[in-house]
């Protein structure tokens, strides 16, 4: 499990306090995002890591700095934002490791249409579908104060991401498990497979 340090954790941001409850949703949103990108770096053949034309743009970024939900997962990190850039950095790709736009994982770009994406778009599909109906019928990312979401639906949504994050990490440990059966010596000259 990630462990995620932050002191601003007890701290209002600009005035605003939000529920533990709330809190406990980001640690498992956080994990689940950087279990995504894992499971995306493991992946052989990535079509990102060859792309020409890289599609990232800040009107994609922007969802993170406009949506209540995101601004809340990202914390004193929304500051970074550039206006111009969004997150992205040329030749060294996003610079977030968390809070991006849930369609970042959604490997929507014709490259991924093979089968061993199968299962992290699945998992990226589930993910954003946990956050759907959060208030007022509306995905979260949607909602304009997420304070205002009751009790009982964040208790949902956040029993629902530990499931989530139970399946992802099974998923990890299977494919860090076929990597590791494919090259269990990955260093020259060492037979101890570390
Ligand atoms: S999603 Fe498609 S277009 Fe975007 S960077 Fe990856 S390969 Fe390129
Ligand atoms: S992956 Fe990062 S840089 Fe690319 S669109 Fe999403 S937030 Fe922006």
């Amino acid at each position: 499990m990630i462990e995620i340090q932050e002191s601003w954790r007890t701290q209002s941001i600009a005035g605003r306090e939000f529920s533990k409850q709330l809190h406990r949703i980001r640690d498992v949103h956080i994990e689940l995002e950087y279990i995504l990108q894992s499971l995306a770096e493991l992946q052989n053949n990535n079509p990102c890591s060859m792309c020409t034309n890289v599609c990232c743009k800040e009107e994609i970024c922007r969802e993170s700095v406009d949506s209540d939900f995101l601004r809340f997962i990202l914390g004193p990190l929304v500051n970074s934002y550039s206006s111009n850039q969004g997150w992205h950095i040329a030749d060294a790709g996003c610079r977030l490791n968390y809070g991006r736009p849930l369609v970042c994982y959604e490997y929507y770009c014709g490259d991924f249409d093979i089968q061993n994406w199968t299962q992290l778009k699945q998992l990226a599909q589930a993910f954003k579908m946990v956050y759907s109906n959060a208030f007022a019928g509306q995905h979260i990312l949607a909602v304009e104060d997420i304070a205002r979401i009751s009790k009982n639906k964040l208790r949902n949504i956040h029993a629902k991401l530990l499931t989530l994050r139970g399946v992802a990490e099974q998923e990890l440990q299977r494919s860090l498990r076929a990597l590791w059966l494919l090259n269990p010596f990955p260093h020259p000259g060492c037979r101890l497979g570390g």
